[in-house]
């Protein structure tokens, strides 16, 4: 069982590695990112209302996205665990979820929390294309398609997020600072926190956080 959530900055790879630890343990990804961008596409009333907080880089009200995330833990494929990618996001979030897994039997076993510095942040975001069909994400240097603009899983067309432009990086830069770094101290409080360095290979990265999950070593 892994119930856990990778906490860290835009660009520290949580959507990389979330979507390796799926196909490795079967578990779902559970992405508040993802799951609001495909409202704003399909332009439901909830994708509408928070498009506005993206496009300025600034946080989608907690009554919706606590709610995405209700609604999705019940569903039966959490049973055997999860991967929470870009939530909680604030200590208002982070209480949220404390209710919800209490009303429905489940705990988190492992907050992992991957650091990479500002520089390393702004040069993966910018150069940051995700696949339109399945999701996939690469890097136009440090993690190319073979063929460019296409996806190596399914062929399809490689896109840039439009809030990955510098003037509104910054400002989710300074979200994630003011709103979401408090919640490091948080879970350390809890003894649910694990921190993972973030920068090296994908690989070496997945591997530590595979070495948490399966409960081997404890560091800090
Ligand atoms: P990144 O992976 O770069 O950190 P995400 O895909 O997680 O970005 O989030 C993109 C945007 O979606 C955020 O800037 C914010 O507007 C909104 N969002 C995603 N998750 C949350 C959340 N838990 N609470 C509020 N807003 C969210
Ligand atoms: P997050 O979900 O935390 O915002 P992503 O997983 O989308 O971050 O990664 C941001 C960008 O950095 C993507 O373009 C991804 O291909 C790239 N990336 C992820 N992990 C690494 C790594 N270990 N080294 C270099 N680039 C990486
Ligand atoms: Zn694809």
């Amino acid at each position: 069982m892994c119930n856990c959530i990778l906490l860290g900055p835009p660009g520290a790879g949580k959507g990389t590695q979330a979507k390796i630890l799926t196909k490795r343990f079967g578990i779902p990804q559970i992405s508040t990112g993802d799951i609001l961008r495909a409202a704003v596409k399909e332009q439901t009333p909830m994708g509408i209302q928070a498009k506005k907080f993206m496009d300025e880089g600034a946080l989608v009200p907690d009554s919706v996205v606590i709610g995405i995330v209700e609604e999705r833990l019940v569903k039966p494929d959490c049973s055997s665990g999860f991967i929470l990618d870009g939530f909680p996001r604030n200590v208002e979030q982070a209480d949220a979820l404390k209710q919800v897994l209490l009303r429905t039997g489940k705990s988190i076993e492992h907050v992992i929390s991957i650091s990479v510095d500002k520089e390393e942040l702004l040069s993966r975001i910018t150069g940051r294309r995700t696949c339109r069909s399945c999701g996939k994400g690469y890097h136009i240097a440090f993690d190319p398609p073979e063929v460019p603009d296409r996806c190596g899983e399914c062929g399809g067309e490689l896109y840039q997020r439009d809030d990955d432009r510098e003037e509104t990086i910054r400002k989710r830069l300074e979200v994630y600072e003011e709103q979401t770094a408090p919640l490091i101290t948080y879970y350390g409080q809890e003894s649910l926190l694990r921190n993972v360095q973030g920068t090296g290979s994908i690989e070496d990265i997945q591997s530590e956080i595979v070495g948490i999950v399966e409960g081997k070593g404890r560091n800090t």
